[in-house]
């Protein structure tokens, strides 16, 4: 396992003022931020970028989010201590250890076995052991393991899955990006306890689509 250093603390100090400068006040999500060594998850040679405020490719065709996006998401989830939190689209496993530093207990699906296989290995490596890595096709999330008290999808939707609204517990919020490939507009989703869905938009973004079945 590489190491963190104080140059990388730095620079990952300097990503949180970035975020704090774009808007981001969830001292939570920043704390989060400010705590996982984000150049883990890219290959030696880039590690300096980890800490730009970009997306970056992780392989197969996937990138790891910008930490902005990551910060967005992981804000509109409002994550309480102990929530069950599934996440479709694992990829790097960087947000699925945010979500872990905020307090949740993270099941995270991905359908692309080479990344789940390298990922599932390398967040064990680090000991999140307050994560489970799952290898499937998120559109089905994970019935055996419903409720969840949040869900979050970090690939862009073409529309809403009814099979994750129906896996999201009272209360809870599911965040997702649906649109096209030309981008995606972020909606969080809230099934009240009336067992109506409120729903509201959050900005435009660019995400990786999400796709069926398992590859
Ligand atoms: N959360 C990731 C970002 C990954 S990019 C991170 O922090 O690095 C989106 C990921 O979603 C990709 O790895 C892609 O393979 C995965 N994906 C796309 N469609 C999916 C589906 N139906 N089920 C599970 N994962 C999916």
């Amino acid at each position: 396992m590489r190491r963190d250093s104080y140059k990388l603390q730095g620079l990952r100090k300097h990503l949180v003022d970035t975020l704090r400068q774009e808007g981001i006040r969830d001292e939570k999500v920043l704390a989060a931020i400010a705590k996982v060594p984000r150049h883990l998850f890219l290959e030696k040679a880039f590690e300096e970028w980890a800490y730009k405020n970009v997306a970056f490719p992780i392989g197969c065709d996937q990138t790891i989010s910008q930490p902005l996006t990551v910060a967005i998401q992981s804000g509109l989830l409002e994550i309480k201590k102990g929530d069950k939190v599934l996440e479709v689209g694992t990829g790097s496993g960087y947000q699925a250890c945010i979500l872990s530093e905020l307090g949740a207990k993270v099941y995270t699906i991905e359908r692309q076995s080479t990344l789940y296989e390298r990922t599932e290995k390398f967040l064990n490596d680090l000991g999140y052991r307050s994560i489970r890595t799952f290898l499937g096709d998120g559109y089905l999330g994970l019935p055996m393991f419903a409720p969840f008290d949040k869900i979050l999808v970090t690939a862009g939707a073409s529309a809403l899955p009814e099979t994750l609204i129906s896996q999201l517990a009272v209360g809870g919020h599911l965040v997702i990006p649906i649109g096209d490939d030309q981008g995606q507009t972020m909606w969080r989703y809230t099934l009240t306890a009336s067992g109506e869905i409120e729903s509201n938009a959050h900005g435009k973004f660019k995400f990786v689509p999400f796709l069926k079945g398992i590859q």
